[in-house]
């Protein structure tokens, strides 16, 4: 396998004019490692008018392939053959499967991480979305953010949160046996474990 790209006109919705946009359908990061950090960095989602500068969101359907990791970015939940021991996620949006490319290239699992960010969200006692950012330090802090009050706020736990929680997921042949396929490995899918 190798990267899809196809060439697509996009009408930039601020001044109106019309221009080529590569739009990506397939992600080999492991032939064009370069990729990688294209989407962590979020530059491959994003198009510049060039008549006006206005940044748009490219959010059409993609598959990101990587060692350990597919993601299939779609509405719908798509049937994929032949994953053998690679992590298969199915995500909704660009900034779940950014989040899935750097939790992978960081080293970690998300499964962990999502009883991580769990536990975390139970000591802060809010309601917010944790992201994944990256690792942090010679203890290889877990850095997550969450939007409040209009920011962009930042979030420092113990890597030993992130070993605790994936010993608890080695203790439970429970949460990986489902993990055939593709799945939706988010905060309702700890949560199904936990209620
Ligand atoms: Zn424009």
């Amino acid at each position: 396998m190798s990267s899809v790209v196809n060439n697509v006109i996009m009408r930039c919705p601020q001044c109106g004019c019309e221009h080529e946009v590569p739009v990506y359908r397939h992600i080999d990061a492991l032939a064009e490692p370069e990729l990688r950090e294209k989407v962590q960095s979020g530059e491959l989602f994003v198009s510049t008018c060039p008549g006006c500068g206005y940044r748009s969101l490219i959010s059409s359907p993609v598959i990101y392939r990587d060692e350990h990791l597919l993601v299939c970015l779609s509405e719908r939940r798509l049937e994929v053959e032949g994953l053998d021991s690679l992590a298969g996620r199915w995500v909704s949006d660009v900034g779940s499967l950014i989040e899935k490319v750097k939790v992978f290239a960081s080293g970690l699992d998300d499964v962990p991480l999502e009883f991580c960010k769990f536990v975390t969200r139970q000591e802060l006692g809010k309601e917010v979305e944790l992201k994944f950012l990256r690792l942090d330090g010679a203890d290889n802090d877990i850095i997550f953010t969450y939007p409040e009050g209009g920011q962009m706020q930042m979030l420092s736990v113990g890597f030993n949160v992130y070993e605790d929680c994936r010993a608890i997921v080695g203790r439970n042949p429970a949460i990986t046996e489902g993990l055939g396929g593709l799945v939706r490995v988010d905060r309702e899918w700890v949560e199904h474990f936990l209620a």
